[in-house]
């Protein structure tokens, strides 16, 4: 008997969930609407929305813009942006999400408090990756991005030190980043870290893990490209050797399944739950078939 279970946790957090609604309800309406990058590191997700009329466009395109509508997505993006749509008479629709808004506020606002001081703030993030350009670009382009303990040496040790994670960061990859720099700043300097990890990213951790260790076999079902996705992935494998990434149903190995009693199907921020769907549709489907061909 072949049980498949969906992780209830694992789909869309808030963020993303309301920069696609906000693009469906434009779309809706008939508007051309632009998006600037894509709306989630879904491609399956994206090619969805492109049928339905979204046009994504890169930054160099945007700056080419005039009159007309562009979707700002969850991730948000630097003041430089913004002024752009000024100039362009661009109408923004802007679905940064609430906890990457804070976020950049608050740096902004350290920035700004700082100024004049020996100062200097780091972001643990993925260098070039879109939220860490809207977080860096609140700091005039000066924060230091760090994706390691191995890149400490970006930091200078002589000066007053802020430090921020990227909202989807592990909690445990911060905390071992923070440690670091906390002891290789001069004791003589401000040393602060606070605390930006969102919580839908962190709380999954230990739901996904659990899950992944209730399964025999797991698929994670999350495009390459996503930072949380990553993350969640690595910690289903620690739990459970037999883990395996797939972007869609047409990369599943039907082979893993012979034999196999209890199959898991999980994912990332960015996973739709109607892709996770169709993939417990298509193994149940070549369940049955395998069944009928006995
Ligand atoms: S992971 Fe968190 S910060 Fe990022 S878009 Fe989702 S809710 Fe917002």
């Amino acid at each position: 008997m072949l049980n498949i279970d969906i992780d209830d946790n694992s789909g869309f957090c808030f963020g993303v969930t309301t920069a696609i609604r906000k693009a469906e309800e434009e779309l809706k309406k008939g508007n051309r609407l632009y998006c600037l990058g894509d709306i989630v590191h879904n491609s399956i997700e994206c090619e969805r929305l492109k049928r339905l009329g979204l046009t994504t466009i890169d930054h160099a395109q945007y700056r080419e813009l005039h009159n007309t509508k562009v979707l700002l997505r969850a991730h948000g993006e630097p003041p430089t942006t913004y002024a752009i749509a000024k100039e362009n008479n661009l109408e923004l629709i802007d679905a940064t999400c609430p906890v990457v808004l804070k976020l950049q506020q608050r740096i902004k606002k350290k920035w700004e408090e700082t100024e004049g001081h020996n100062r200097q703030i780091v972001i643990y993030g993925q260098a070039g990756h879109a939220e860490v350009l809207g977080l860096v670009g609140q700091t005039d382009g000066e924060a230091i991005v760090i994706e390691s303990v191995e890149q400490i040496e970006n930091i200078d040790p002589q000066k007053d030190t802020y430090i921020y994670s990227q909202t989807t960061k592990s909690k445990e990859g911060y905390s071992h980043v923070v440690a670091a720099i906390k002891e290789y700043v001069s004791k003589e300097r401000i040393c602060e870290s606070f605390n930006s990890v969102c919580g839908q990213v962190a709380n999954r951790m230990n739901d996904i893990g659990n899950f992944a260790k209730a399964h025999q076999l797991v698929f994670f079902v999350c495009g390459k490209k996503s930072s949380n996705g990553k993350i969640l992935y690595n910690e289903c494998r620690s739990k459970n050797p037999n883990v395996h990434q797939i972007e869609s149903p047409d990369e599943l190995d039907f082979s893993l399944t012979q034999g196999v009693e209890s199959i898991g199907i999980c994912g990332a921020t960015s996973t739709p739950k109607w892709l996770m769907e169709n993939c417990k549709e298509a193994i149940i489907n070549n369940h049955n078939n395998k069944k009928n061909e006995e």
